[in-house]
């Protein structure tokens, strides 16, 4: 069986990171840990915890790091996550955050954290078109839709636009991105996990660049 991996995929809203996170986790064998994908579990279950992250997550804000770094602390702590890795998907999000990683999984928590790089104009074009399963999560568009057109192909779940993706609240996400978030790849570039990937082109060509990315900080001696 491939060895596990602790990855970190960073990158803009749009860039491609919920479709290769489950892409790269089930090359890996490992859990595929999105943040966004928790909260929207909760709102979904409409807890008041639920209630109060969907404000958050509407205006496009970022919830706050305490909160955040409990959910991935506990996440963390199972057993899967200990014996395989893990790629998490959006979290973290600010130094904070990154800061708190170091605490929760001990002093090296991952093998390597990839910038998956798309330009903003393409990723604005990206968002209007999203799609996602409001059942699983599974990602489409509008140019690649479900074969049913309206629901899921995995599950059934009726396909919809994210209630996040609306022109202002994309726009806000990707400012906070740039403020908030872009920050991680100096913190990461100065601990030597950071690498670049070019995140243009089809789903298989990006998954192949990242796995090779992968691949080649295993090589012994690798200096990145
Ligand atoms: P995503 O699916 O990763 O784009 O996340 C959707 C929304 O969930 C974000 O716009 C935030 O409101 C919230 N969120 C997800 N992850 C985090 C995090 N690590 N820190 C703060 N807020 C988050």
């Amino acid at each position: 069986m491939i060895p596990g991996v602790r990855l970190i995929m960073l990158g803009r809203q749009g860039a491609g990171k919920g479709t290769q996170c489950v892409r790269i986790a089930r090359h890996y064998v490992v859990p595929h840990i999105s943040t966004g994908d928790i909260l929207r579990g909760a709102v979904k279950e409409a807890s008041p915890f639920g209630l109060k992250a969907k404000e958050f997550m509407e205006r496009g804000d970022l919830l706050p790091d305490d909160v955040m770094i409990g959910i991935v602390a506990e996440r963390l702590g199972r057993d899967d996550t200990r014996t395989r890795g893990y790629v998490l998907d959006g979290f973290p999000r600010t130094v904070a955050q990154a800061e708190a990683l170091i605490e929760i999984a001990g002093r090296k928590p991952i093998d390597l954290v990839i910038d998956l790089e798309v330009p903003r104009e393409l990723v604005l074009e990206r968002l209007a078109g999203r799609r996602v399963c409001e059942t699983c999560g599974t990602n489409y568009s509008v140019a690649v839709p479900p074969a049913s057109g309206e629901t899921c192909d995995i599950c059934g779940g009726l396909v919809v636009q994210r209630a996040d993706d609306t022109e202002d609240a994309i726009n806000r996400r990707l400012d906070l991105y740039e403020t908030q978030t872009r920050p991680l790849t100096d913190f990461y570039r100065e601990l030597g996990d950071l690498v670049t990937v070019d995140g243009v082109g089809s789903p298989d060509m990006v998954l192949e660049r990242l796995v090779a990315a992968v691949e080649s900080s295993r090589r012994p001696g690798v200096r990145r």
